[in-house]
């Protein structure tokens, strides 16, 4: 049996409570040794990019400072070229020989997977969990019925890649809505809105820094 370390990847536009209460709650089911959140800092498959890369990663430092497990992950943007996961993969089996590399993705990603850079490279390294997220199917693509496992803690004894759906959280919280929000309306910083989205420190993170405004918005703002 291999110690399992889990990677979280994201553009973290922001870092979100559905985030973090996901994985949190995974992490009951399932021992990860480490949890890397490794943000996506150039995203092959998303062009608009409200707050800056180093916004996005010290929203991510902040939010997770409490979670000695959790690792405000930068490998990506280290790497200055496009993010691809199957490149991240080979980083961390480099980087843990002897564990086993699990993936962990949101319903919505599960439904894009075939079309990650790599993808058959990828799903024959890695075991996967997928969060269940409200309003997005958690139909398994055919080519990987066949390494279904009754639930995530299972994966733990499997030799070969495995997949498992955790649905016992499924927060309906996004990126887009948080965004949405604090540019469509004014929703003061102390908003009970607010703090059932977000970490507090990831609330004052975007007040002290005045992004997610609307005058802050600017597709350009990938740097
Ligand atoms: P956006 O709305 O900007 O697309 P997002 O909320 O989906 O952003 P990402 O940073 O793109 O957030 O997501 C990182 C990973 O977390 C993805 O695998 C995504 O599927 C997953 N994820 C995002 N929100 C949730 C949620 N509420 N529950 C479970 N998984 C989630």
């Amino acid at each position: 049996m291999k110690k399992l370390v889990g990677i979280f990847g994201g553009t973290f536009d922001p870092v979100h409570l559905g985030h973090l209460n996901a994985v949190n709650e995974l992490c009951t089911h399932i021992h990860f040794y480490r949890v890397h959140w490794v943000l996506s800092a150039r995203p092959p498959h998303k062009d608009r990019i409200a707050a800056s890369i180093s916004q996005r990663f010290e929203m991510l430092q902040a939010a997770l400072a409490d979670y000695p497990a959790y690792v405000a992950d930068d490998c990506e943007i280290k790497r200055q070229d496009k993010s691809y996961t199957v490149d991240t993969v080979e980083h961390f089996q480099l980087m843990y020989p002897g564990y086993a590399v699990c993936l962990i993705i949101g319903a919505d990603s599960l439904q894009q997977l075939h079309g990650w850079h790599r993808y058959q490279e990828l799903i024959e390294q890695v075991h996967i969990v997928v969060l269940a997220r409200p309003g997005y199917s958690l139909q398994i693509p055919d080519q990987l019925r066949t390494r279904l496992v009754e639930s995530p803690d299972q994966l733990v004894s499997r030799t070969t890649p495995g997949l498992a759906i955790f649905k016992k959280s499924a927060h309906d919280i996004s990126a887009t809505g948080i965004r949405t929000l604090l540019t469509e309306k004014s929703v003061p910083p102390a908003s009970a809105k607010l703090k059932i989205l977000l970490p507090q420190s990831v609330i004052d993170y975007i007040q002290n820094h005045q992004i997610y405004t609307i005058e802050s918005m600017n597709p350009e703002k990938i740097k």
